[in-house]
């Protein structure tokens, strides 16, 4: 359930008109609804309201700190995978005792910047990446508290470049080999041995692989507890699905019944990483219909809608192939045609969305592509030297610019024209 719906057939944010901020904003935007964010926060977290937990959220799903400081007052953490997002995280007011770092390539500014913050775990991916954590906190003269991610070799059933949970996959600790880098940590003079961890991969749509897991985590964190190893905080990673298309994603909380019941009688604080079960269905694209051509010469005439963002805006559908609604901001009773709704990017794979039955459009007509608010701003860039969009929160009857539009300049900022030396 989301808060985009047609009020007399034009689309509404709430209770502001999309078109309405078009007119000042320009186009094309990203839109998230404050009070989608906000339920979709409170849906996820109150599931586990019974036991000891904390809803760290992905940060790379979605990123501005406007968002980022609305999960931080509903009594959201963060899962960062990057020193530039425990930056956000930590401007957007997000207590350090509820970050988590995770990533396969942490440098060692990054580990030391985690120390210096206090933020609660590191999610150690690799033997070396244990010995730089303890080298670097030893300078320090800290212990740095750990959390191993490992890799339950579970398949997730989900698209391969978002599965993370397979052997063949970079991420993690084969479970198989953790419990050696487990002891070894444990002796380490400046290593804190916390928790474990994992995360098998996005837009999961079935349970299953999610208990699977928790089996396996489960087992091994008794075999732990044997060695003396004591688990105070068990990470069961992000990837609730959403629907796009015709998914059928379990509902948040039923997800968090079956991780309840499967988690009796283990005294562990659960941290979970969920980002695109929050964000995704709370923010849209929107961009405006810049030309309509039909190329002949096929066997039959194929239909373009050309608009004014492209796959530096919105990566996913170039990237994965993954399908994204789209819809007219203002309702048409137009005729259906069969068409493939393009950017301006000078790259064939820039599209938004292929052969789609859509209403006849003409210039200027304002699109909606759905379902945009994870893994879409954050993915965009500058390519084709385009100024990456605004983004736009409105709450109520309000509305506010939380990221503003790129300039021209913006998009030469640092570059330097080379002075050398005859
Ligand atoms: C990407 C990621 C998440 C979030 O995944 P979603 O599918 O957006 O919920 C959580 N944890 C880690 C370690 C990740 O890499």
């Amino acid at each position: 359930m989301n808060h985009f719906d047609y009020k007399n057939g034009e689309l509404f944010c709430e209770d502001v008109a999309v078109a309405d901020i078009a007119k000042v904003v320009g186009t094309p935007f990203y839109l998230y609804s404050k009070a989608t964010l906000t339920r979709h926060f409170q849906a996820f977290d109150s599931g586990f309201s019974m036991i000891d937990h904390i809803t760290c959220f992905a940060v790379k799903s979605c990123s501005n700190i406007g968002i980022l400081s609305l999960f931080s007052g509903l009594g959201g953490g963060a899962d960062i995978v990057s020193g530039g997002e425990l930056y956000r995280a930590l401007t957007a007011g997000i207590d350090p005792k509820k970050i988590i770092y995770s990533g396969v390539g942490k440098t060692e500014e990054e580990l030391r910047y985690g120390l210096e913050s206090g933020i609660l775990l590191f999610n150690v991916e690799s033997e070396q990446e244990l010995q730089r954590l303890d080298a670097v906190a030893a300078e320090m003269k800290m212990k740095a508290p750990i959390a191993f991610r490992v890799n339950p070799d579970v398949d997730p059933k989900t698209h391969a470049y978002i599965s993370t949970g397979l052997a063949k996959n970079k991420f993690g600790i084969p479970i198989q080999d953790a419990l050696d880098l487990y002891i070894q940590a444990n002796e380490m003079e400046n290593i804190d041995v916390q928790g474990i961890s994992c995360h098998i991969g996005s837009q999961l749509t079935l349970i299953s692989p999610f208990v699977e897991t928790l089996r396996k985590l489960k087992v091994f964190t008794e075999l732990l507890v044997e060695k003396g190893i004591a688990i105070k905080y068990l990470d069961l990673g992000g990837g609730v699905g959403i629907t796009y298309d015709d998914e059928e994603p379990p509902h948040p909380q039923e997800y968090a019944k079956a991780i309840q019941e499967e988690l009796e009688g283990l005294q562990v604080t659960l941290i979970l990483e969920p980002g695109r079960v929050i964000v995704g269905n709370a923010g849209i694209m929107v961009t405006k219909v810049q030309y309509t051509k039909t190329n002949h010469g096929g066997e039959k005439p194929k239909h373009f809608v050309v608009v004014d963002a492209g796959m530096n805006d919105l990566t996913r559908p170039s990237l994965y192939g993954a399908f994204h609604s789209i819809a007219v901001v203002r309702q048409k009773d137009t005729p259906l045609q069969t068409v493939d709704i393009v950017g301006p990017i000078c790259e064939t794979g820039d599209f938004l969305g292929k052969d789609r039955d859509f209403p006849l459009v003409e210039q200027g007509d304002l699109l909606a592509v759905e379902s945009a608010g994870a893994y879409g701003f954050t993915m965009a860039s500058n390519y084709n030297s385009r100024p990456r969009v605004a983004e736009v929160m409105v709450s109520g009857s309000q509305f506010q610019v939380i990221r503003a539009r790129e300039t021209r300049e913006s998009l030469i900022q640092g570059e330097i024209i080379p002075q050398f030396d005859e």
